[in-house]
């Protein structure tokens, strides 16, 4: 499915660093050291891509929504976007979105807000918060360090009233987002499994993660 798309010339399927395959509602984490690229390429459309960043030499340094919307003075985050950290620092630059609708107001799924939303019968499902307790225990940490997150690809209009709708992706079949390192970052992404709202198309697929060092 991956349709490469070179945003630098020196870059493509050959010269990767990392090329990994993510299957549908899988969590997955990552080393990306500063200077590198990483691209989340959503490879079948319309899958949401559940995201956190933490500082590789300190894990207590990590994401926030609340200062990286508050710094770029924008509800949604595309390229030109700097990620910043709960310490005020960039932790990572999107440098290319051929996609253009991401979200980090509406958060990570969970078995509890599943039963909130869609009936107690939906407890048992997978869900991105399993996901990232998972990934990060790998890390030591647990999930008092899961915090808000960026949902690559889901679509969630913000009405004027503040009132948020997660509503049909417009990622197409090979969308993908880039992101450079500023700093060694831990990537820790849950491939979400949801299949009660239209996040995923109801219908969660593979994606592909691929990095580049920066001469690439
Ligand atoms: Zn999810």
């Amino acid at each position: 499915m991956t349709k490469f798309a070179a945003t630098s010339a020196a870059r493509s399927l050959e010269n990767t660093v990392q090329d990994h395959y993510i299957p549908a509602e899988a969590p997955f984490s990552t080393l990306v050291k500063k200077g590198q690229t990483v691209r989340i390429e959503d490879s079948y459309g319309q899958q949401a891509i559940d995201t956190l960043f933490y500082n590789a030499e300190d894990y207590s340094e990590r994401y926030s929504n609340q200062d990286t919307m508050r710094e770029q003075g924008a509800a949604y985050v595309s390229t030109g976007t700097k990620i910043i950290s709960n310490e005020g620092r960039v932790m990572m630059t999107m440098t290319a979105d051929s996609c253009g609708r991401h979200d980090t107001s509406a958060g990570a799924c969970s078995c509890e807000s599943n039963t909130v939303r869609f009936g107690h019968a939906t407890k048992y499902l997978h869900a991105c918060r399993d996901n990232f307790v998972l990934e990060v225990s790998k890390y030591g940490m647990g999930k008092r360090d899961v915090v808000p997150n960026i949902n690559f690809f889901m679509n969630v209009p913000i009405a004027p009233t503040g009132e948020m709708t997660i509503v049909d992706g417009i990622s197409s079949p090979g969308d993908y987002v880039e992101l450079t390192a500023d700093m060694d970052v831990l990537l820790v992404i849950s491939n979400c499994p949801q299949i009660n709202n239209p996040c995923n198309g109801f219908d969660p697929t593979p994606i592909r993660v691929l990095v580049w060092d920066a001469e690439a």
